[in-house]
């Protein structure tokens, strides 16, 4: 319906809902994967460097630990509020399933504009919220990660205020560390890197050379960027990038080495980028553009029921969580679009976050061909799990991925049973 509110909730029960039916599930089976376990909303103070005080709010929402521990980042933006937070923790249910690593998924989320605050009111900022979940969170119960607006120092402020709350280190309470305190090697590019793969596979099964294939890229945060690079290494011409405040674009392909150099520094802003035959352009106008591959990787509700039919792109790889609304889902299916799935594209930066908290546990370091290799495999076999059902069944590689995925979870719900 069109201007309907968007409620990310709503539309991961609706998927949930049809790759039930396309299983021949009874409600009953899967009822309990259309609620969150647990969901906490915090309220805390945090001085201000001018000395003043505010109160902020925050969740951490856990929505399934049916196949293991609770995981899934921390985002830190001033859109965030519960049912965002409720639909990303679900999505990384379905996301660890698809994968087949053994968590269920959380989510966790402040409404802040991290930009407003300076660097110590952010670590303040961090501390506080940790305290105010640290009895949901531990390397058993419920591992936070990097999400948008966060990174490895945020996760190391997470860690140490974890451990001095329990008097001793406990590096596996969060993934995305930074190397010296229990970090991965290629943790930072493992989202990129998937989205990488997911892309290859998919064009490699359409039988598209990736040599020469144009991409637009929405959004030069840590997913698309390396998933930019990442592409570009394979011969792809990396046509469009863009951030919050627009998009560059040279439709003959960007010097694609200059721009990373240029976005390495995430203070720089595209809209101050000058480059022969580079034109400025609007993210809505990216989202149009006449490439064979679109990697929309900022924020959820980018592709809609109002633009869906303007997408000319043959293939769009989800590097963001949510970033196509079940309606505008279906316009992309009646036009022929692939779109390689949220839970199936970006799950590299959880899997590397597994491996993360596998060597934490062991206290043993991979090397990154090790982490590489290890990827690359889990992301095929994931790809083709979900590529074959689509095969057999006829539907698309979002409702194939969510049946996979729903069909592991029914089966671990049904071998524990329900206590008491
Ligand atoms: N925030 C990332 C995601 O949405 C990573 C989560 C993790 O590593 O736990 O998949």
């Amino acid at each position: 319906m069109k201007n309907e509110v968007y409620n990310p909730y709503q539309n991961f029960t609706q998927t949930i809902d049809n790759a039930a039916r396309v299983l021949g599930l009874d409600e009953s089976d899967y009822i309990a994967t259309k609620h969150c376990e647990r969901e906490l909303k915090v309220s805390f103070p945090v001085k201000m460097d001018d000395g003043s005080v505010q109160v902020f709010e925050g969740f951490r929402v856990q929505h399934s630990s049916s196949r293991g521990p609770c995981k899934g980042g921390i985002r830190y933006h001033q859109d965030v509020n519960q049912d965002e937070v409720k639909a990303l923790a679900a999505w990384m249910t379905f996301k660890c399933a698809v994968a087949g690593i053994p968590y269920g998924g959380a989510k966790g989320g402040i409404k802040v504009d991290p930009s407003k605050l300076s660097r110590p009111e952010l670590e303040r900022l961090t501390r506080r919220y940790t305290a105010m979940i640290a009895p949901l969170i531990g390397p058993d119960m419920d591992i936070p990660a990097p999400d948008v607006n966060t990174n490895g120092e945020v996760m190391g402020w997470i860690m140490d205020t974890y451990s001095m709350l329990k008097g001793h280190c406990v590096p596996g309470v969060v993934t995305g560390k930074p190397l010296d305190i229990g970090g991965s090697l290629g943790r930072m590019e493992a989202t990129g890197r998937g989205v990488m793969i997911a892309t290859r596979e998919a064009l490699k099964k359409a039988g598209v050379p990736m040599k020469g294939a144009r991409i637009a890229v929405q959004g030069k945060g840590n997913v698309g960027s390396y998933a930019a690079k990442l592409l570009h290494e394979l011969g792809a011409s990396i046509v469009a990038v863009s951030d919050s405040g627009g998009a560059i674009y040279n439709p003959d392909g960007l010097d694609f080495d200059r721009v990373f150099a240029y976005i390495s520094d995430r203070r720089n802003r595209l809209k101050d980028f000058d480059g022969a035959g580079v034109s400025h352009i609007s993210n809505e106008d990216l989202l149009e553009l006449d490439v064979e591959v679109l990697i929309p990787s900022a924020l959820e509700n980018q592709i809609t029921e109002e633009n869906a039919a303007k997408i000319k792109a043959k293939f769009v790889v989800e590097g963001a969580n949510g970033p196509t609304t079940v309606a505008a889902d279906a316009i992309l299916e009646k036009n022929g679009v692939i779109v390689v799935p949220d839970i199936l594209a970006n799950a590299g930066g959880v899997i590397v976050s597994y491996f993360e908290w596998v060597q934490n546990i062991q206290s043993l370091m991979w090397d990154e061909g090790n982490v590489n290799d290890h990827l690359n495999q889990i992301l095929c076999n994931a790809f083709e799990a979900v590529y074959a059902f689509h095969v057999e069944h006829g539907v698309s590689l979002r409702l194939s991925a969510y049946a996979v995925a729903l069909q592991k979870l029914v089966k671990a719900k049904k071998i524990r049973g329900i206590f008491p």
